[in-house]
């Protein structure tokens, strides 16, 4: 059976334009620091995805460096922010990634949490205020807010934010990974230090992904070896991927003005469907700016994982929340952050829309979750 795939927060399937050009990486079978015919050429590849990656996101080419996943270029931006930056005391927005989350607690520096509204949305104001207290001895704030979530799609008033931080001596680290290709992440208008990026999720392969670094922030690196990507990350480049996030991500991008529309129509048909037959469906973040491709959403007493499992049995690949590497579902510690009920964070569904949408997936993946549902919880049970 063909499974209709609703899970491009998770991984978006590999874009055609993508596999092409990593075929061609592939074949080339060179070192990128050999200095050898072959190995110029792919260098060559390697810094022509560097040029495209700095062009979608507005920074120059020394601002980019290729990582192994998003994952690996948080981690990388926060040991930035605490050992280089000199930042003893963070703040993060509870609706963080693991990938921030984890590093910045097990940074060694002093952790704060920054709340968000029922909406998902970052209080700015209780941003402003703690900056304002800020006591010079924990060195200059680290601030750590992404542009939008993987669960619940909320995006972020990232410029607000940003202006906050700068004004107050700190360092902003804004967690991309989620928007590149769905929304316009321009490094300048967004006022970062630090960008991250990956290229699953918005259709390249897994195994690349990059730090964005404004000239003002200062990188340490993690990876101790050779002296590639300027010395900040070293490991022998992964071309064939980098290739392949670079062709991806141009296509995400050129086509996001013509898709976001397109995947919001669909979305909201999806959520008006399921809203129309169940009232008794909360709809996560919806009245907060959202990426159009997402909707996260529970009914109480229908669990996550029933929903996972019996949607993969009748061909639809969705998911609970954050996807977590052990297969297991934990209460979302986003919706939680959000003052969700522990209960009804634990029946949360993710469907996330991508380039391979069609309406009439949207369409059948909404009659199967309404028979799921009354199958698990009726609505005029005896
Ligand atoms: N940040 C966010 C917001 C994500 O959604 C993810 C992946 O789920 C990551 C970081 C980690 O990226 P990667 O899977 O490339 O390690």
């Amino acid at each position: 059976m063909n499974q209709v795939y609703l899970d491009h927060n998770a991984t978006s399937p590999l874009r055609p334009v993508a596999l092409e050009a990593m075929r061609e990486a592939l074949s080339l079978g060179a070192n990128a620091s050999s200095v050898h015919g072959p190995g110029r050429r792919a260098r060559a590849l390697v810094e022509t995805a560097r040029e495209t990656l700095a062009g979608l996101v507005g920074a120059p080419l020394e601002a980019v460096t290729f990582t192994g996943s998003g994952t690996e270029a948080d981690n990388l931006a926060v040991s930035s922010l605490v050992n280089a930056a000199g930042c003893r005391r963070l703040l993060i927005s509870g609706v963080e990634h693991d990938a921030v989350w984890a590093p910045a607690h097990e940074s060694g520096a002093a952790v704060e949490i920054i709340p968000v509204s029922s909406e998902g949305v970052v209080d700015v104001g209780w941003l402003e205020a703690r900056l304002d207290a800020w006591d010079a001895v924990e060195g200059p704030p680290g601030v750590a807010v992404m542009v939008a979530n993987n669960e619940t799609g909320v995006i972020q008033p990232i410029a607000d934010v940003a202006r906050r931080v700068r004004d107050a001596g700190g360092y902003l680290l804004v967690d991309g990974v989620q928007g590149l290709g769905k929304l316009r992440l321009d490094m300048t208008a967004l006022g970062a230090h630090y960008l991250t990026l990956s290229a699953h999720k918005l259709g390249g392969p897994h195994g690349a992904g990059a730090l964005i670094a404004a000239a003002e922030a200062p990188l340490i690196r993690q990876l101790h070896g050779g002296g590639q990507e300027r010395g900040r990350r070293a490991g022998t480049e992964n071309v064939a991927a980098i290739v392949g996030f670079a062709a991806a991500a141009r296509e995400a991008s050129e086509a996001r003005e013509a898709q976001a529309p397109a995947l919001a129509g669909l979305r909201d048909a999806l959520e008006s469907r399921i809203a129309a037959a169940r009232p008794d469906v909360t709809f996560f973040g919806a009245q907060a700016p959202r990426l159009t491709n997402t909707s996260c959403f529970g009914a109480p007493g229908f669990a996550s994982e029933t929903q996972v499992m019996s949607l993969d049995l009748a061909g639809f690949a969705v998911s609970a929340g954050a996807a977590c590497s052990s297969g297991k579902v934990k209460a979302s510690r986003a919706l939680m952050a959000m003052g969700a009920d522990e209960t009804l964070a634990a029946c949360a569904l993710r469907v996330s829309l991508g380039w391979t949408s069609t309406a009439r997936d949207v369409e059948a993946f909404a009659a199967a979750w309404l028979t799921a549902a009354e199958r698990v919880i009726p609505q005029h049970a005896a």
